[in-house]
């Protein structure tokens, strides 16, 4: 049987909602990558007794228990002191530790601050982990055959903490199978849709199967211990389903649309209306998107549609600015005044306001337009103005992605 592993995040911008708990996430990926998945998470403020209470449970039930937040120099970073009382342990001054954190502050010119000091605190009998990305250290702390860790919350630390020292001791300590995932990523389909496709399908015991919903589009996620089994079924179902399968695992929509389009040796441009660059944003979030996206026009006001993307002023004032009509020409225009082999668009009304009886928010039509042929479309999403504007860009992507594989 694996280790059993709890998690703790500390501090109160984690249940006040200001925070999103990444790096309980995060750690749940990477635990389970090596074969040690999170047993339990518990999320507490920053206070001292309910600190020792998810310690007390977390101690007695799990061989490791891994703490996030608190660690810093201020007074409410409470972490360390308060797993120094739980554990009886007299906290030490480690010169090495203020050494380091000096040298931190010398680095960015810094004076530095004396409540500073309190960083190179540590408890008796526990080992620190050199943190060079931050000033706090990471703490262990180990006793018969349970461990602890504590470790920063700031995400970028607390990874580097984890990945240079925790891992390996992990790894060496608690050698097990990891975890296989293989994520099958759909679009245009369902969750229901798709579960009734795949209705007849016999799983395997060993193979588990998630539904993950997303913005727009679902994901499947098949994970357990044997990998052969995961990615068997994986390609069963993707075969299946292969109409709606656009990438896997840690692709996106634009880095599978990026691998497209270099390896066709096509070029595309972008006429964004109601996303306002949004899309313009995913397609040069990946590396290298100048290969073969020349560039787009945000087009918001309807003069900019027809001075730069030379849509009919007639075209507009019989369809609409959020019509496929308009789409076509917006797409048309911005492909030949950027030169590329595809122009795509989207206009759309995102809400909150704007919606009529036949064009109600979430309307938003889009269009692909090429040498050979313009195409367009309409959808209408559900959600508010921020989801209904993502999901407008993803699906142009996929669009894409879907018209430029169905010509291959
Ligand atoms: P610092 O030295 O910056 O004070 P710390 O160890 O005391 O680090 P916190 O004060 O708890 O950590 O949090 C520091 C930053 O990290 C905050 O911006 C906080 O929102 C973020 N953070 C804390 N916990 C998490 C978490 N579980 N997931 C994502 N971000 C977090
Ligand atoms: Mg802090």
């Amino acid at each position: 049987m694996a280790a059993k592993v709890c998690i703790i995040n500390i501090g109160n911008e984690l249940l006040l909602g200001q925070t999103v708990n990444t790096n309980l996430n995060w750690l749940g990926m990477e635990l389970a990558s090596i074969g040690l998945p999170v047993n339990k998470a518990i999320i507490v403020k920053d206070e001292s007794e309910e600190i020792k209470q998810a310690l007390q449970e977390a101690w007695q039930d799990n061989e490791i228990v891994i703490v996030s937040g608190g660690l810093g120099p201020t007074d409410d970073d409470i972490t360390k002191k308060t797993i120094a009382e739980f554990f009886g342990k007299d906290p030490e001054f480690r010169p090495e530790i203020w050494e380091n954190v000096q040298q931190i502050f010398k680095r960015r010119n810094l004076e530095t601050p004396e409540i500073n000091k309190s960083q190179a605190i540590v408890p008796k009998d526990f080992t620190a982990f050199e943190n060079k990305v931050g000033t706090a250290p990471g703490l262990y702390f180990q006793s018969r055959d349970k461990k602890l860790f504590a470790l920063p919350g700031v995400p970028s630390e607390l990874q580097y903490l984890f990945t240079g020292h925790i891992k390996e001791i992990l790894k060496k300590d608690y050698p097990s199978d990891a975890i296989s995932i293989r994520t099958i990523h759909t679009w245009g389909i369902s969750e229901s849709a798709l579960a009734e496709k795949l209705a007849g399908l016999k799983i395997q015991q060993d193979v588990n199967l998630a539904w993950l919903p997303q913005t727009g589009r679902v994901d499947l996620r098949l994970y357990g211990a044997d990998k052969t089994a995961i990615l068997s079924t994986a390609e069963i179902i993707s075969d299946k389903i292969h109409k709606y399968v656009w990438g896997y695992d840690g692709d996106s929509p634009a880095k599978v649309l990026q691998e497209f389009c270099l390896r066709k040796n096509v070029t595309i441009s972008l006429a964004e209306s109601c996303t306002g660059g949004l899309a313009g944003k995913m397609i040069t979030d990946v590396p290298g998107a100048s290969g073969y996206f020349n560039g787009g026009v945000i087009s918001y006001h309807n003069a900019m549609k027809e001075d730069i993307l030379s849509v009919d002023s007639s075209v507009l004032s019989n369809f609409g600015a959020v019509s496929e009509e308009t789409a076509r020409e917006m797409a048309l225009g911005v492909r030949k005044l950027t030169k590329s082999d595809f122009g795509l668009s989207i206009t759309g009304i995102a809400g909150p306001e704007g919606g009529s009886p036949d064009k109600p928010v979430g309307t938003v039509c889009f269009s692909i337009s090429s040498e050979k042929e313009t195409i367009s479309k309409r959808v209408v999403f559900n959600g508010d103005r921020s989801s209904i504007r993502f999901k407008a860009a993803e699906y142009i992507i996929l669009l894409l992605i879907e018209y430029v594989g169905r010509e291959a």
